[in-house]
């Protein structure tokens, strides 16, 4: 069994890991943390949840967390994750980073921390997704651009961006598997008398509304045929399951950090 540490037990990603952690055979809960401040510190697991006590009390202490540990699940937000990083590495404890947002310095900090230490860290650590970007960079690569490749992706109503992270990163994918740098290839939304469809152009269209967690097309159309690679999140479980299974991985690796695509073995 791999001891697992959650990093922000009580936020959506932190209450997704534990419900996970707890339904898994190969690992188990060895600590709970908040922030400093945070209402649980101190309280008992299974009492903060309205259910019976659990013998795990959520703390704050780090270094106590990582003593009884051999990986930290983390997805909280960069200035965390960063020093968490170079702490994880020197107490020998396998870090799972799902937190997004770094710059370029924090980065390079937690590279510099998988030089002592064991990190994966995937901006999508749903395994479907990543199957996904290794399959659009091979197809791409085997077809050439008399197959038109469009990326459309479907998103809830209170997303702000677009088009999403992973269609950027499904984007970069087609791009480098056609040997092209994709900001001088990509025709965003399209509208108004647009004229024909350039050859070699990604495309990108954005759905937004109600309660899409995420649904992500790859369409490669050529003449005669088309091949679409479709991937639907239906549950938020899936990151949290990406990363317990990155957290098992690591323990047989030797030290380095690591993307979801050397997990998955791809
Ligand atoms: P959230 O705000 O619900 O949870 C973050 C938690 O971290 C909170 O409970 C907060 O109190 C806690 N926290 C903050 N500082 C802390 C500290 N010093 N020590 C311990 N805990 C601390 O956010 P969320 O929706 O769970 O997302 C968190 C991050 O994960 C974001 O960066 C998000 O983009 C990312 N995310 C990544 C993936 C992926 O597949 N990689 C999927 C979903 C979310």
């Amino acid at each position: 069994m791999v001891r697992i540490a959650i990093m922000g037990v009580s936020g959506r990603m932190g209450q997704m890991l534990l419900r996970l952690v707890d339904e898994s055979d190969l690992a188990v809960l060895s600590a709970a943390v908040e922030r400093q401040g945070h209402d649980w510190i101190g309280q008992d697991l299974g009492s903060v949840q309205g259910g019976a006590a659990r013998g795990i009390i959520v703390t704050d202490d780090l270094a106590q967390a990582l003593e009884c540990s051999d990986a930290i699940v983390d997805f909280t937000a960069p200035a965390v994750s960063v020093p968490l990083a170079e702490q994880a590495a020197a107490a020998g404890v396998a870090h799972v980073i799902g937190t997004t947002g770094f710059d370029d310095d924090d980065l390079a900090a937690i590279a510099q921390a998988g030089k002592t230490g064991r990190i994966v860290r995937a901006g999508n650590m749903s395994l479907g997704v990543n199957l996904l970007v290794k399959l659009t960079q091979q197809i791409a690569q085997a077809l050439d651009t008399e197959y038109d490749i469009e990326i459309i992706e479907a998103h809830h109503r209170h997303k702000v961006d677009a088009p999403s992270g992973t269609a950027l990163m499904l984007g970069e994918a087609a791009a480098r598997g056609r040997g092209v740098l994709l900001p001088e290839v990509a025709d965003r939304g399209r509208d108004g008398i647009t004229g024909p469809r350039d050859a070699g152009a990604i495309g990108f269209h954005a759905i937004r509304g109600g309660d899409y967690i995420g649904e992500h097309d790859v369409v490669f159309a050529g003449p005669g045929e088309r091949i679409v690679l479709r991937h639907v999140a239906s549950d938020r479980a899936l990151f949290a399951r990406g990363a317990i299974r990155a957290a098992i991985w690591l323990q047989t690796q030797d030290v380095g950090e690591y993307s979801m695509f050397d997990v998955l073995g791809l």
